[in-house]
């Protein structure tokens, strides 16, 4: 069967699709979206010819998906560490989760979130007009994000429900933020927490009751499978008592003409209350089978064989004295395999620009949805002409955007080591290859 339990292969667990084969190419940007993996592919392959809506069907098929959905759900419950009473509801993404979340807050919540958030997890919040939002300032280090929370929940109270939101690891410095302080704190003043795991996630061990956090929001396409899933994963009450997230079959239990003759709902009360419409189904499989590759390849090894990546990555630009990394915690700051830098001189686009169609490098330039943290870090104004676009700076100022590389399970040092050796030759000779303006930029 290919439903139960999900099947392990026998393959090596951890080779990125992107990297194999004949293309020499370097994908340093797994922070924006990972390469899936060869296992997490094979598997959606296997399940292809046995493709069948769930839930609503008697035939073989539809038993088999629906079958593989659900076991999809705990393997994923226990990869986080799930508590018996909590519900995994499958969503779109990061941002999907955390605005399903921002929609079944109890009335009148107060929301406490750092603006050094990424977009989806600062801005869904106000779109409750209810909801009080209070936005606490960037912290200069891990204890000082403690105080400043603990600070901010002691001045609102007394209050009824309350959400902390914060990020697990961030996706512009890597930087690993306290959480489990964070969730101390917060259940201390009788706040509940939400963690923002998606670069947290594909680089260390969630674990939910270890933590103490009461939900975990996380995308697919971040931890080596494809696009178009995401986890909402935690405590059920808010979930179970809130309107459903989107209305419509599979949501609803029973529907029944009224007397009046309108129309009376039962919804579930399961994570199908939130998860209205033909599910994805493979990409609810997809990311359970991502969880199974990674519990199989132990956590032990990646985080280490990453931190030996990340050394490698700070000595080679440590050589480097144009080159500043952006850190909002200070440099001995643990930190997952993401990393953002300015380079003296340089537009971080036109830099970004050469390590591609000189190198065959990947990577990322712009201010990564994070306006008020890329603001803090270069203590200059992002000017964003589009969604998260990259702005040029004027001749003179200071950059207005950054670089990011990033990588995780799969990555070779051999792309790190040309990462590296292409910043020192176009910090070097750049200029040659007209990728500067004649600002000098
Ligand atoms: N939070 C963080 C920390 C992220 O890095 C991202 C993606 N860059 C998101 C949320 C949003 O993820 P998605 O685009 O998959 O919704």
């Amino acid at each position: 069967s290919v439903c139960a339990p999900l099947p392990v292969l026998g393959r090596d667990v951890l080779v990125p699709l992107v990297t194999g084969g004949e293309v020499d190419y370097a994908a340093l940007d797994y922070a924006a979206s990972a390469p899936a993996l060869q296992r997490v592919w094979d598997d959606v392959a296997a399940y292809a010819p046995y493709y069948g809506s769930v839930h609503r069907g008697a035939g073989y098929l539809s038993q088999l998906s629906t079958d593989l959905f659900e076991n999809s759900r705990r393997t994923i419950a226990e990869f986080l560490g799930c508590r018996a009473e909590d519900q995994v509801v499958f969503t779109r993404s990061t941002t999907d989760s955390l605005n399903l979340l921002a929609a079944v807050l109890p009335q009148g919540t107060r929301v406490f979130v750092f603006e050094t958030e990424h977009h989806a997890s600062l801005l869904p919040w106000e779109q409750r007009p209810d909801v009080e939002v209070t936005y606490l300032n960037a912290p200069r280090t891990p204890q000082q994000a403690v105080d400043t929370l603990e600070k901010a929940l002691a001045a609102r109270e007394p209050y009824g429900p309350a959400l902390v939101c914060v990020t697990g690891a961030s996706n512009v410095t890597g930087e690993l933020w306290p959480v489990r302080e964070l969730a101390a704190a917060a259940h201390a003043h009788g706040a509940r927490i939400v963690l923002d795991a998606a670069q947290l996630v594909p680089h260390h061990p969630v674990d939910l009751g270890e933590l103490d956090a009461d939900w975990v929001a996380f995308s697919g396409h971040k931890l080596y499978a494809p696009f178009g899933a995401g986890v909402l994963a935690g405590r059920a009450d808010w979930l179970r008592d809130a309107e459903p997230y989107l209305a419509g079959g599979g949501a609803s239990r029973k529907v029944s003409r009224r007397a009046d003759g309108g129309v009376d709902v039962e919804w579930h009360t399961t994570a199908a209350r939130h998860e209205a419409g033909s599910p994805n189904v493979i990409g609810a499989y997809a990311i359970a089978s991502a969880c199974q590759a990674l519990t199989e390849a132990g956590f032990d090894g990646l985080v280490a064989r990453e931190q030996e990546l990340i050394a490698r990555l700070r000595a080679g630009l440590a050589d480097v004295p144009e080159v500043t990394v952006l850190s909002l915690f200070g440099e001995d700051a643990a930190r997952v395999g993401v990393l953002s830098f300015v380079v003296e001189g340089w537009n971080s686009s036109h830099f970004a620009a050469a390590l591609s169609a000189e190198y065959g490098i990947g990577v990322r330039d712009g201010l990564f949805c994070a306006h008020p943290l890329v603001r803090t870090l270069l203590g200059s104004e992002p000017q964003d002409p589009g969604e998260c676009g990259a702005p040029d700076a004027a001749p003179g100022e200071k950059s207005l955007n950054a670089i990011r590389v990033s990588f995780g399970a799969g990555t070779p040092d051999e792309h790190v080591d040309r990462f590296v050796r292409a910043v020192k030759e176009l910090v070097t000779n750049g200029a040659r290859w007209n990728y500067r303006t004649e600002a000098g930029r």
